[in-house]
């Protein structure tokens, strides 16, 4: 199984967009995908249609209460995609593994030798804490979302020092599958010019698919759904279908099951 996590620490840049719709678009392909949130807040289970009742076991069970990935993982109305939900409990796994030798590798113990999946999706939150540091030691690659905002770039260099440290820590073979633009508006000149900077400091790393700001990816949670299931030919569904088509050209293939 390769494990994407999809981590920034500022809220609200579209991590949870992003895991929810490039996930399903995966699903579609074809990949037999899990989406596992790792988020107190729990935005991508709602947004699967996992309402916080039927979430009877979670992320924080398979983090701090030893439960397996097969045990707290529940399917979604999409074929191919399921999802690992996260509730608020989830908030004090940080406090709770603290004192624990493998505070930062929990993750990565439960994820290995796991079958079900050809690929795993984290939804992290926004931070840089404990949680995002078990992603980032139990992921492959991670893959950044960046709002195209003025402070875009600073953000990303903190990320960046994460990374490094986590790569020679915990997990040498960490790789960044790319950055993807989100919340674009054509209309707006800064934007434009954050894009432009980001292409020109990071090169290939960033996508050539880019996020527009899209009212139907911000709608669709409120029904549970997907953006692409929702409404998959408006303008965000469809990038993040491209995103998808890219994501898949640049992961290793001989990893997906058969
Ligand atoms: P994060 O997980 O990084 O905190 P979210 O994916 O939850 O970010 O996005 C934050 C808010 O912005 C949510 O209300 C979401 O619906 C909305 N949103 C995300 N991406 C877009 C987009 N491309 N266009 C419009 N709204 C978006
Ligand atoms: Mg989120």
């Amino acid at each position: 199984m390769i494990c994407v996590a999809i981590a920034n620490q500022k809220g609200g840049v579209g991590k949870t967009t992003t895991a929810i719709n490039i996930a399903t678009a995966m699903a579609a392909a074809g990949w037999k995908t899990l989406l596992l949130d790792l988020d107190p807040q729990g935005n991508a289970s709602t947004g699967l249609g996992l309402p916080s009742s039927m979430r009877t076991h979670t992320s924080y069970d398979l983090l701090v209460e030893g439960a397996s990935v097969d045990d707290c993982t529940f399917p979604t109305s999409i074929p191919n995609l399921d999802v690992l939900p996260a509730t608020v409990d989830l908030s004090g796994a940080e406090l709770e593994l603290v004192g624990e030798e493998d505070r930062a590798e929990r993750l990565r113990g439960r994820l290995a030798g796991h079958r079900g999946h050809d690929i795993c999706f984290i939804d992290c939150p926004p931070s840089l804490g404990l949680l995002t540091l078990n992603a980032l030691t139990a992921a492959d690659t991670l893959l950044v979302p960046l709002q195209c905002e003025f402070f875009a770039l600073e953000g990303l260099s903190q990320l960046l020092q994460t990374v490094e440290r986590v790569q020679g820590r915990f997990n040498a073979d960490l790789g960044i599958i790319g950055i993807v633009l989100t919340m674009f508006d054509r209309r707006n000149r800064l934007t434009d010019q954050v894009a432009d900077d980001v292409r020109e400091c990071l090169g290939k790393l960033v996508f050539d698919a880019v996020i527009p700001r899209n009212v139907r990816l911000s709608e669709a949670p409120s029904h549970g759904l997907p953006a692409l299931v929702y409404d998959h030919s408006c303008a965000g569904s469809r990038a993040y279908m491209a995103l998808a088509r890219e994501l898949i050209g640049r992961l290793p293939q001989q990893r997906k099951a058969a």
